[in-house]
Order: C-alpha cells, then sequence, then structure tokens
C-alpha cells in the first residue's frame, strides 16, 4: 500500500501517535510504502508534485488548515491519493487552534500591532512566513475527506482499526473510525444521581474514582463524543474533553450539552422560582466555548460567531 502521511497547522502529536501501535508498528511498515511522510524521510514539494495523479493508495493529513500554503499541500494531495482521510482531531474539526477563530486579528494580539504573516521579510522574501488564511479550516473545508481517524492524537485501538480496514482494501467512504455510540457507553463509572448542584473544575476537587464525573459537578463530554477510546480520560480521573468528535445523535456538541446541562441543573425546589439559582450554575460554567467546543470550533462555532459579530454590530 502506498502510503502518505503529512502534516499541516499540528503539534506533531499526531505523527508521534503510530508508535502507540507497538510492536503492531512493524507488521504496519512491512505492509506499506512511504510515498511521502516528511517527519520521518526527507521529502520535499516537489517530489509530491513530480507524482502521477492518483498514485498514492492512502493519504492521512493531520493538522488544522491555517495557512495557504497548509491549503496548496492538502489540494496537491488530494489529486495525488485514491484515498484521503482525516487523521486527528485538527484535521477532522479545526482542533483546539480553531478556538483563535473566536479573536479578529490573532497574530495582531499576539505578535504586536503591525504584525502581518506572509509580508516579506526585508531582504528574505523568499523565506517568509506563509500567509495565514482568516480563519482555521478543518480539513473537508478545503479538500474532500473520504475517512476520518479522530483523536487527539488518536487513540493505539482506532489506529489499529484504520490500518486493518485499509489493508482488507475495505474503507468505505464518509467512514469515522469511532463508535456511532456515545463514551458513556463505554464508561465503568457508575451513575446515579443526574441532578447537578454544582459545576466545579477538575482541580477543584478531588472526585469519587467510582462515580460519574458529571454527576460530581465536573464537565465531562461523555454524552454526546463518539466512543472508542475505552474511555481513557474518565477512567484516569479526567473529563472527556470531547477529542473523537460527536456522535452522529449529538450534532453540535456544545448545543446538546448545553441542553443536556440544562435538563440536569437543579437548585432546591422544583419549578420556576428555582431558575435564577439555576442559571446562577451554569453561569459558573468557566469559558463555555473552550469547554464544549474544545476541538470542534471550526466545525460548528461558525453561527455563533455569526451571531456574536451581528449583535456587536448592532451594539455599535
Ligand atoms: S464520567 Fe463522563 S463518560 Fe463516564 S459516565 Fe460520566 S459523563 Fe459519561
Ligand atoms: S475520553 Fe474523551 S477526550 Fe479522552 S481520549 Fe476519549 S474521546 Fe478523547
Amino acid at each position: 500500500m502506498k502510503l502518505a502521511v503529512y502534516w499541516t497547522g499540528s503539534c506533531g502529536g499526531c505523527d508521534v501517535s503510530f508508535l502507540e501501535l507497538g510492536m503492531g508498528l512493524l507488521e504496519v511498515l512491512s505492509r506499506v510504502e512511504i510515498v511521502f511522510w516528511p517527519a520521518l524521510v526527507d521529502a520535499k514539494r516537489r517530489d509530491l508534485e513530480r507524482l502521477p495523479a492518483r498514485s498514492v493508495d492512502v493519504t492521512l493529513v493531520n493538522g488544522v488548515i491555517r495557512t495557504a500554503e497548509n491549503k496548496e499541500m492538502v489540494e496537491i494531495l488530494r489529486e495525488k491519493s485514491k484515498f484521503l482521510g482525516a487523521y486527528g482531531a485538527c484535521a477532522h474539526l479545526g482542533g483546539i487552534p480553531a478556538l483563535a477563530n473566536q479573536v479578529n486579528g490573532v497574530t495582531e494580539i499576539v505578535f504586536g500591532p503591525g504584525f502581518r504573516p506572509g509580508a516579506p521579510l526585508g531582504e528574505a522574501a523568499e523565506d517568509a512566513p506563509p500567509e495565514l488564511l482568516p480563519e482555521a479550516l478543518s480539513l473537508d473545508e478545503v479538500v474532500p475527506v473520504d475517512f476520518v481517524v479522530p483523536g487527539c492524537p488518536p487513540p493505539a485501538g482506532l489506529i489499529a482499526r484504520f490500518f486493518e480496514a485499509a489493508f482488507a482494501e475495505a474503507i468505505s467512504p464518509g467512514r469515522i473510525f469511532a463508535g456511532e455510540k456515545a463514551l458513556c457507553e463505554e464508561c465503568p463509572r457508575t451513575r446515579e444521581d443526574r441532578r447537578l448542584t454544582r459545576i466545579v473544575r477538575p482541580h477543584e476537587v478531588q472526585p469519587d474514582p467510582e462515580k460519574c464525573l458529571l454527576d460530581q459537578g465536573i464537565i465531562c463530554l461523555g454524552p454526546v463524543t463518539r466512543a472508542g477510546c475505552g474511555a481513557a480520560c474518565p477512567k484516569g480521573g479526567m473529563p472527556c474533553t470531547g477529542c473523537l468528535g460527536p456522535t452522529p445523535k449529538a450534532g453540535d456538541p456544545a448545543l446538546a450539552m448545553l441542553s443536556a446541562l440544562a435538563s440536569l441543573v437543579r437548585a432546591g425546589e422544583e419549578g420556576e422560582s428555582a431558575f435564577p439559582e439555576e442559571n446562577k450554575i451554569l453561569d459558573s460554567l468557566v469559558d463555555p466555548i473552550g469547554t464544549l467546543y474544545k476541538y470542534s470550533f471550526a466545525k460548528y462555532g461558525r453561527p455563533l460567531l455569526k451571531l456574536a459579530r451581528k449583535r456587536q454590530e448592532v451594539r455599535a
């Protein structure tokens, strides 16, 4: 199998995640011919451009699409590949880097006024950094994507499942290599009192090791996230932050989770008199966008952004 792996706007964790296969990696490497994988073998853009169209069997792209160069590279990879997949949460949903879409002019805020990425740097214009796109994008907003191996980074079991399907030539279009059901279904923690009387952050409490974290007031996205990692984070004492992406039933993960929270939150007696207190509990959720759209803001956050900008205009 001719394989290409490419990294766009990424932390590098996805490239490293293949090591999670352990000894299984040896078998994978014995069955693939690496035609392009800059993190592993020296290859340049011109080498990729020389390949005939559709000569790569499978390409895995990890990372968010953030620069003009990212966009050009994945367009070339698309042309050269029979199957092209989003590997990891950034390529799948925009990932953590796409939270920057909340802010206009993010580079000026970070690097200071007047900073223009992509502008010629004196004599060294050839080495200038690539132009930033106005927004961080998920891979499927730029090129058609055949399949997804989700996660931040993808867990070993799902990587193995993907290679099994690829070697058997059984990658069906649109396939997401994770479960359709919610993560709660594979979580060993016990769920009892589905009443939320407070919201706390993980570092503020010592949670009971057996009980559901959400029942203890810690925002865990298990009810709206795809199963497939064996509930790795709740098993380790931390809430699920949604890296495998939302279940088909949940759709927009933040809206689905807000809806769940609104029905779980309870303050004192039932009825309208409890609403102000219940609102206070919901207001204590710190950084709702970063919590509920941690990996998926590029994909699902746009209507919210539009609304916020419209409000700003109206206020102005
Ligand atoms: S800890 Fe999270 S994943 Fe486990 S049952 Fe509770 S909400 Fe679901
Ligand atoms: S528990 Fe949630 S955040 Fe953790 S690996 Fe699984 S899907 Fe990702």
